[in-house]
C-alpha cells in the first residue's frame, strides 16, 4: 500500500464530486487488493463506504446535495433503463461498481454520479456511518423487499459484519428476533444488539424447538 496521485478527469454533466471526511473497510476492499474476483487492474484505490461532502456539482447533477453525503457499492448507473426506471437502479445493466475500474474512498477526494451521492443526516457520524453503506443496506433491503412486518418474526444467521447490524435494525422494526450462531461468546453481545434469543447452530435440539 502506497500513496496514489490521479487526475480523474473533466467532472462529467451529472456528476459530483465529494470530499471524503471517512471511509470503512469491507471485505469486498480486500477481495479487490488481492484480485480474487479476478478483475482488477492496478493501481487500485479501494473503499466504497465514504461518508463526506459534496464539493464540485455537474452542471445537470440533481438532488439535495449539501450537507454530508454518502457513496456506497455502486457510484453509477444509466438512469433510463427499465431498472434505473423502476426504482432499481443497483440492477442496472451498466451500473457501475465503485471500485472496479475505478479509483473510490481511500482517498481525499471521490466522484459519482449525484444519484449515487446519496444525503446523509449530519448528525451521524461519519467515522461510524461507512458499515451502514455496505453491509447495512444488504440486510436492511430484505425488511423492504419482503414486507417485513413489526408482528414478523426474524431470525439472523451467523452475528457477524452484517448480522449484528440485522439484529439492530429488527429489534428497531418491532420484530421477534432470533440470532443464530455457532459461537458461545456472542451470546450477550448478540443479545445486547437487539435479539431476543440467541440460539446455537450447533445444537440441533434447540433448532429444532424453535
Ligand atoms: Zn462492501
Ligand atoms: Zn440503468
Amino acid at each position: 500500500m502506497q500513496p496514489f496521485n490521479y487526475d480523474p478527469g473533466p467532472l462529467g454533466a451529472e456528476e459530483v464530486d465529494f470530499k471524503v471526511a471517512c471511509c470503512g473497510i469491507c471485505h469486498s476492499d480486500l477481495s479487490m487488493i488481492d484480485n480474487e474476483w479476478g478483475m482488477l487492474a492496478y493501481p487500485l484505490v479501494p473503499g466504497h463506504e465514504v461518508v463526506g461532502q459534496v464539493v464540485v456539482l455537474g452542471p445537470r447533477a440533481k438532488g439535495l446535495l449539501s450537507g454530508q453525503v454518502d457513496l456506497g457499492w455502486t457510484a453509477g448507473s444509466c438512469m433510463h433503463c427499465r431498472s434505473c426506471l423502476g426504482g432499481d437502479h443497483h440492477l442496472c445493466g451498466t451500473a457501475v461498481p465503485t471500485i472496479v475500474g475505478r479509483h473510490s474512498g481511500f482517498a481525499h477526494r471521490v466522484r459519482s454520479h449525484w444519484a449515487w451521492a446519496v444525503p446523509l443526516p449530519d448528525n451521524v457520524r461519519p467515522e461510524i456511518a461507512g458499515p451502514l453503506l455496505c453491509g447495512g443496506i444488504t440486510v436492511f433491503n430484505p425488511l423492504l423487499e419482503f414486507e417485513v412486518l413489526a408482528t414478523s418474526r426474524i431470525g439472523v444467521m451467523g452475528i457477524g459484519g452484517l448480522g449484528h447490524m440485522a439484529l439492530r435494525f429488527a429489534n428497531a422494526w418491532g420484530c421477534e428476533v432470533t440470532a443464530f450462531t455457532p459461537s458461545p461468546d456472542k451470546f450477550e453481545e448478540a443479545k445486547r444488539l437487539g435479539a431476543h434469543q440467541v440460539v446455537s447452530t450447533n445444537n440441533s435440539q434447540d433448532i429444532a424447538a424453535l
